[in-house]
């Protein structure tokens, strides 16, 4: 799969806003997900919203929840001009749950996210009054901005800013996963999941914001 930029996430999304958002809702719902220009969450979801519009209908996403995450995934609100729809996001894919008044019935999710059954969900979140607004997630200082993990959650499997516990460096480009294996290439899947094997038992280094935040996404770049 080819990696695009955000830029490149961005024109896609307002080429298929052309056929999805009424005309004349389109500057408001630009400058919507213009907010979110650099947020993989949000793109990800706008990006299925605007694809597969869930009524079939012209609509446009006026505001963006977030109900609950866990380990990079997003339990989202998209509230559009004709209902509000979940979303289950990650930086690789959203998935449609619904509208939001008939709650969650994907067992796995609720109990992933912690629900007792969609009863749970729905007197947690069925009004939105006590939703808050999804932060971008690259402003979000508690996580990844690139796995978008909490802090002291690890880092998704190939997140360039997960660190190697056995020499400090980044575990994506180190050299560590050939030392540990004793061989000088990796060819199977299996042999990267012995690695990954062995670092679970090493010890995962997880998300910490204050040593892993690359400098050019802190604030210092504007001073
Ligand atoms: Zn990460
Ligand atoms: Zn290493």
């Amino acid at each position: 799969m080819a990696i695009l930029t955000y830029d490149e996430r961005l024109k896609e999304i307002r080429l298929l806003m052309q056929y999805a958002v009424p005309k004349k809702a389109m500057a408001k719902a630009e400058k919507f997900i213009n907010r979110y220009a650099t947020d993989p969450i949000a793109l990800t979801l706008f990006k299925e919203f605007y694809s597969y519009l869930p009524e079939a209908k012209d609509d446009a996403i006026t505001a963006l929840y977030c109900l609950d995450r866990k380990r990079g995934a997003f339990l989202l609100c998209a509230t559009t001009i004709l209902d509000s729809y979940l979303y289950i996001v990650t930086t690789e894919k959203a998935e449609f749950l619904g509208p939001i008044k008939e709650g969650i019935w994907d067992e796995e999710v609720l109990s992933f996210f912690g629900y007792k059954d969609r009863d749970d969900f729905l007197k947690r979140h069925e009004t939105l009054a006590e939703a808050v607004e999804h932060t971008p997630t690259h402003l979000a200082q508690d996580l990844c901005p690139i796995c978008s993990v909490a802090e002291g959650e690890n880092h998704i499997s190939g997140c360039p800013l997960e660190l190697c516990p056995w020499c400090g460096g980044q575990i994506i480009t180190c050299t560590c996963r050939f030392t540990q294996l004793g061989t000088d290439r990796i060819n199977e899947e299996s042999e990267l999941d012995s690695f990954l094997d062995l670092l679970e038992k090493k010890g995962r280094i997880p998300y910490n914001p204050r040593d892993q935040r690359p400098s050019y996404l802190t604030e210092d770049v504007l001073k």
